[in-house]
């Protein structure tokens, strides 16, 4: 674990901060499946993001995604909002794989 993965509570004990994480479980509202509309990717975005804005490790979560350059919605930044802060995912969202070997048969 790096320290950037560390995080002081209110009780000054230094923990991960994803201990403190608030979404915890709560995987669908911040990955969406695949061929999200652009309406329902807004709405569950929408509740996440009133999830994030309470959560104590906002900061370090936020981090974690930049420099990770993570998918779906972290610290109250999905990929479009790291893309305009300078952190671009790989590859861009909903852009299907041109790889030869890639499964043609779906
Ligand atoms: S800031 Fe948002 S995404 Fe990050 S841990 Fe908190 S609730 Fe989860």
């Amino acid at each position: 674990m790096s320290t950037a993965e560390l995080f002081r509570d209110d009780a000054g004990w230094t923990v991960d901060w994803r201990e403190l994480a608030l979404c915890k479980a709560q995987t669908s509202l911040f990955f969406g499946p695949k061929a999200e509309r652009p309406e329902a990717r807004a709405r569950r975005e929408a509740k996440a993001l009133r999830l994030c804005q309470v959560c104590p490790v906002r900061v370090p979560c936020q981090e974690f995604a930049r420099s990770n350059r993570e998918y779906g919605l972290w610290g109250g930044e999905n990929e479009e909002d790291r893309h305009h802060a300078g952190f671009t995912v790989t590859a861009a969202v909903g852009v299907r794989s041109t790889r030869r070997d890639a499964d043609t048969t779906r």
